[in-house]
């Protein structure tokens, strides 16, 4: 039986180096395996404009989040990021109808004290975070989640102002936070990191998730599965992460499929039917 999927978190606009070269063919690819909708998130600003002017092949939903990543946050100055936010602010404010059909979620965006390991610039990326926060507040757009090693600070700021339900984008940290989050109304996501042989810490994670709050991703070009390597991730390795999920839940991956498809809908708030039972197999449109 084929299996459809919505990858709800892959950079589509890039690859590991830079701009993705070729987008209508890794989306073409990802239609033959089965990916029927994908969620982009911004990396910079500069991927607000490139995400918008995507789109993808029939048969394929393509949605996409604006915001600032905290990475990116870390290469640029506070004021910089201040006018940055004022611009993000008022683009998403006066969109196009077309754009906001398009727009589901503020992101990619969150806390990487990983990355930022100094007190002024976690200050900082906790600002720029707090600002998207409150976008998602005043839109009531989803956001993007992205947390590393910043779980207490996340938690909190979530805690202290609530936003909509939202999305905690490739999940690594343990089953307790996973439901602390799910009290609080949110999504956890997974990709490939589950695949990894003895990850003991996420994979207790992805039991504890209930179903209804389950949604898959494989936040391409980064994080490629195991069995994939050293390829750049791409949406057409999503079966991978589902088959391993499927596993490791003790079900059909079918299940995983459509129930993962069902939750991303509903926390997008996306209406329109995706495409099904047209497009299985090879495509003749792909160039070799
Ligand atoms: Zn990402």
């Amino acid at each position: 039986m084929p299996l459809y999927f919505f990858d709800t978190h892959a950079h589509i606009q890039r690859s590991r180096s830079g701009r993705c070269p070729d987008v209508a063919n890794l989306l073409l690819r990802a239609r033959e395996t089965g990916v029927r909708a994908v969620l982009a998130p911004a990396v910079d600003r500069a991927d607000w404009d490139t995400l918008a002017k995507m789109t993808p092949p029939r048969g394929l939903r393509l949605y996409v989040a604006w915001g600032l990543h905290p990475y990116f946050v870390c290469e640029i100055t506070p004021r910089e990021s201040t006018t940055i936010v004022e611009e993000l602010y008022e683009r998403v404010f006066s969109a196009s109808s077309d754009l906001r059909a398009k727009l589901r979620a503020v992101g990619e965006c969150g806390l990487d004290f990983a990355r930022a390991r100094t007190p002024d610039t976690r200050a900082h990326q906790v600002r720029v975070f707090r600002a998207q926060v409150e976008l998602s507040r005043t839109t009531g757009l989803p956001m993007s989640i992205h947390c590393v090693k910043a779980q207490g600070p996340m938690l909190e700021v979530l805690r202290e102002r609530p936003t909509p339900p939202s999305v905690m984008h490739a999940f690594s940290g343990s089953a307790q936070t996973a439901c602390r989050l799910v009290e609080a109304g949110h999504y956890i996501s997974f990709a490939a990191n589950v695949c990894v042989e003895n990850a003991r810490k996420v994979v207790e994670a992805a039991r504890a998730v209930p179903d209804d709050r389950l949604l898959l991703e494989t936040d391409s070009p980064d994080q490629t599965p195991p069995g994939r390597r050293p390829a750049a991730n791409e949406p057409a390795f999503i079966i991978d992460v589902a088959r391993r999920l499927a596993e490791l839940r003790g079900v059909d991956v079918a299940e995983i499929a459509t129930l993962t498809r069902d939750n991303g809908r509903r926390v997008f708030g996306i209406d329109e039917p995706f495409a099904l039972h047209e497009f299985d197999g090879e495509d003749p449109e792909r160039s070799p």
